[in-house]
């Protein structure tokens, strides 16, 4: 079925065709060409970063992540249950045990106050997943894990260029993780980057992204051939990707814009009906730089969620909801994990909805969503 307003629509915003056509006259698209050095450094000046890895994904900058704190078997990581399967995947490929903490019901963020009572003897590290492009409480997850010497790991995939304090989401933790997917802010089809916080991991990340082996030293002349030397795998990008991203990047500041109005257009116009007490708008605490990732609306039950889906489905409009919670999903049961365990998460998973948002959605297109929204509550 087509729609008339889809969910998300990829994009091109500037010289995303001609730099991957100058990528491929240039002789090189495999990875780590001039484009992915380009991004590396934009990100890096732009984030005020330590490094920056492009990878194929955020998927692969989580094991990545994962991979650099040497997880053994039966060590645990703290992570919310209200998140994309990859944030779980990447840690329990490691063998690590999951401990699914519940979340806020402002933010839909790890909820921090919850952390300390989920940390054992066994506990590595924290995984802080920035939904929708607002920031977890860094300073009091940063201060747990400061004190039981755990590891903090941002799943910022939603949250390129948005802010905490000031601060890039992805350059608070000791590792952050990207997402380029098509889906999120900033664009390639699928990729991702992995940023390193701390001193004495930029060499091995290098390292287990480049198959386990030390070619990248070998390239820099460093070394005089390339061999195994550690377990990693390929999570190198081609450079035609990272020529197409680097044409979004470029235009970040205009992305951000464009989605700055889309996110307040929907606001203003699903004010009347939050104050009607109809449904509730998202919240960005004052700490928080928002970048637009998304915007949803909380609905009064899963029963009136459905039937909106339905309404907006008959005008055309793709609405989409997210995430079947990962502790009730089979493989959170199969870890031993029931209903009734996290009750914020499993409430507000069945009554949040997003509604379409991507660069090229028109202000008519928002305000005809809002305004069957505003209908459908018989409020048009
Ligand atoms: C999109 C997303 C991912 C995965 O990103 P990919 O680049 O598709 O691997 C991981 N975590 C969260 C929270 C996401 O939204």
């Amino acid at each position: 079925m087509t729609y008339r307003i889809p969910f998300n629509k990829p994009f091109v915003i500037g010289r995303e065709l001609d730099y991957m056509a100058e990528a491929v006259a240039g002789g090189q698209i495999s990875g780590d060409g001039r484009f992915s050095k380009q991004c590396q450094k934009l990100l890096e000046d732009q984030f005020s970063a330590n490094q920056v890895l492009l990878t194929t994904s955020c998927t692969a900058a989580l094991e990545m992540a994962a991979l650099l704190c040497g997880l053994e078997a039966g060590d645990e990581v703290i992570l919310p249950s209200y998140t994309f399967v990859s944030t779980a995947n990447a840690f329990a490929l490691r063998g690590a045990r999951l401990v699914f903490a519940d979340i806020r019901p402002d933010t839909l963020n790890l909820d921090e106050t919850l952390l300390e009572q989920a940390v054992t003897g066994r506990t590595r590290a924290i995984v802080p997943v920035h939904y929708a492009g607002v920031a977890c409480d860094m300073d009091a997850i940063n201060a747990i894990a400061k004190k039981h010497g755990l590891y903090v790991i941002e799943d910022a995939a939603q949250g390129v260029d948005a802010t905490y304090k000031g601060a890039y989401l992805g350059t608070l933790g000791d590792f952050g993780t990207y997402s380029f997917h098509e889906t999120k802010n900033f664009i390639c089809g699928e990729g991702g980057a992995l940023i390193t916080n701390r001193d004495g991991f930029a060499e091995r990340a290098e390292i287990i992204r480049e198959k386990g082996t030390n070619r990248s030293q070998f390239f820099r002349g460093q070394v005089d051939k390339y061999t195994w030397v550690s377990i990693g795998s390929s999570y190198i990008p081609a450079d035609i990707l990272a020529a197409f991203l680097y044409a979004q990047l470029e235009n970040m500041e205009k992305i951000t814009a464009r989605r700055k109005r889309i996110y307040e257009t929907y606001e203003a116009a699903l004010r009347p009906l939050a104050d009607r007490g109809l449904l509730t708008l998202p919240t960005i605490p004052a700490d928080c730089g928002t970048n637009y990732h998304m915007f949803y609306v909380i609905l009064a039950d899963l029963a009136t969620r459905t039937a909106l889906i339905k309404h907006l489905k008959g005008k055309g409009i793709l609405t989409v909801f997210h995430y079947v919670p990962l502790h009730t999903s089979p493989v959170g049961r199969d870890m031993g994990y029931r209903d009734g365990m996290l009750p914020v998460t499993e409430n507000l998973s069945e009554r949040l909805l997003r509604l379409p948002f991507y660069y090229g959605l028109e202000e008519d297109d928002v305000l005809s969503v809002a305004s069957e929204i505003s209908a459908f509550f018989g409020a048009g």
